[in-house]
């Protein structure tokens, strides 16, 4: 039962011992960097906004590495790709923001270079001394990086000694900086593709339950993979956010002008008919905060979700779908939350995810794993001050989903094995 008198609550049994090693794969702790030059993909793609970072938690969640690499007396070659400038130079793209930014949090010189592989990269990376960063051009401002073009990899490797990949986000491109320079140099693991790959497998080979799935956000369709996955491995499913109308109309109510992916009807028919035969209790919601436009000004209503009209759309889960979700939120050990349940980034229409949110960072507290992925939840974290109080967040969306959907990432593939 939800605990509403705020008495302290029993907690669940601490975690079994540490299961087995999760990620197979050498990282910068299992080889030598010392005064070795070491090229490190990272994935700095964060939000730019006048000229300046607007969000550094990319960047941040390198630091462990870039760190330690520093530490070891290694000379570290930082390269990225931001936006998705097609293979031509770009000026808005440029990482000067970004070198700014880490500079500021490594307090310390970063040393930005205008280029990725010239004669004048060669050139400064000799003169590097151990603990100095370089931060390389914009990746994909060369056509080979997409491709996976081998002789820009090469050019790649042949700035460092060692090849470290710690981006996460873009470890499910087989791009050159990804994976065609695991082909000419050692080649192994930073702390975030570690801790990434640790916890989200942590969750798919070995939840302790009941297990939980809460997903919201904008579109099924990106999200298929994974509830299908998931019907084979969780106790329960709850929906919500703008995917849960596709699901509404499935089941053949009348959603009025909500978020709808038609497309995907016979797949959510699909989904409903699975998750029963094998036992999954799938949550949809059984109210709604409707209104009749998307904005903090117009009206906007709790109704059942038979009862939504013509001309309104839902918004937001109500207030009963919320009692029920969190009832369910406080018997699971093991909880993954991707996409929110409403339009959260207006007033009216963020209670679902603020409720929701702060259920999940209770569950914690009492013991619970919980697991955040997207960009749009973290940011809905972030606004509610709960960022810190649920067990992980994932900085990978697409990579992310495709770890939970069982599918392995070519950028961890292309790495050297621990055994
Ligand atoms: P994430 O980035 O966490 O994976 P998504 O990108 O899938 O999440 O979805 C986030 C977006 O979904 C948010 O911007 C939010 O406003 C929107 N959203 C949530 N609920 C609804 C809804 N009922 N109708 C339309 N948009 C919604
Ligand atoms: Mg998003």
């Amino acid at each position: 039962m939800v605990d509403e008198s705020g008495s302290p609550e029993p907690l669940l049994e601490p975690p079994e011992a540490e299961e087995e090693n999760l990620f197979n794969k050498k990282t910068v702790r299992d080889i030598d960097i010392n005064n070795k030059r070491v090229l490190v993909r990272v994935d700095f793609n964060v939000p730019l906004s006048q000229g300046r970072v607007e969000d550094d938690t990319r960047i941040r969640a390198a630091l462990p590495t870039i760190n330690y690499l520093r530490r070891h007396q290694a000379k570290v070659i930082l390269v990225t790709h931001l936006g998705r400038p097609k293979g031509r130079i770009d000026d808005r793209l440029r990482l000067d923001a970004v070198a700014e930014r880490l500079s500021e949090m490594l307090d310390s010189p970063v040393i930005k270079l205008d280029k990725t592989v010239t004669d004048e990269v060669t050139a400064a990376v000799s003169r590097m001394l151990p603990g100095d960063v370089i931060l390389l051009e914009n990746v994909r401002f060369n056509p080979g990086e997409l491709t996976n073009d081998p002789v820009f990899a090469r050019k790649l490797a042949d700035l460092a000694d060692v090849f470290v990949n710690d981006a996460f986000g873009t470890s499910h491109r087989a791009h050159a900086s990804v994976v065609g320079v695991a082909n000419y140099l050692p080649a192994v693991s930073g702390f975030l593709l570690e801790a990434e790959i640790t916890h989200l497998t942590k969750i798919i080979q070995a939840p302790r339950r009941p297990f939980l799935a809460i997903l919201g956000g904008n579109k099924i369709s990106d999200k298929i993979g994974v509830i299908e996955r998931f019907l084979d491995n969780v106790d329960s499913i709850l929906t919500g956010g703008g995917m849960c109308f596709t699901f509404l109309k499935a089941k053949g109510l009348s959603i009025g002008k909500s978020l709808v992916e038609i497309e995907q009807l016979e797949t959510a028919k699909n989904i409903l008919k699975k998750a029963e035969e094998k036992g999954v209790s799938f949550y949809i919601p059984s109210d709604i905060i409707v209104a009749e436009e998307i904005s903090g000004e117009t009206e906007s209503k709790a109704v059942t979700v038979d009862k939504i009209p013509d001309g309104w759309m839902g918004l937001d889960i109500g207030p009963r779908t919320i009692d029920v979700y969190r009832q369910v939120i406080t018997r699971a050990k093991t909880i993954f939350w991707n996409g929110p349940m409403g339009v959260f980034e207006i007033k009216n229409f963020a209670q679902g995810t603020i409720q929701i949110s702060e259920a999940i960072a209770k569950q914690t507290q009492r013991g619970a794993l919980s697991i955040v992925g997207g960009g749009d939840s973290d940011a809905a974290l972030k606004k509610f001050g709960l960022e810190d109080e649920v067990s992980f967040v994932s900085t990978g969306g697409g990579a992310s989903l495709r770890v939970l959907e069982g599918l392995a990432l070519p950028g961890m593939e292309a790495l050297a094995d621990k055994f």
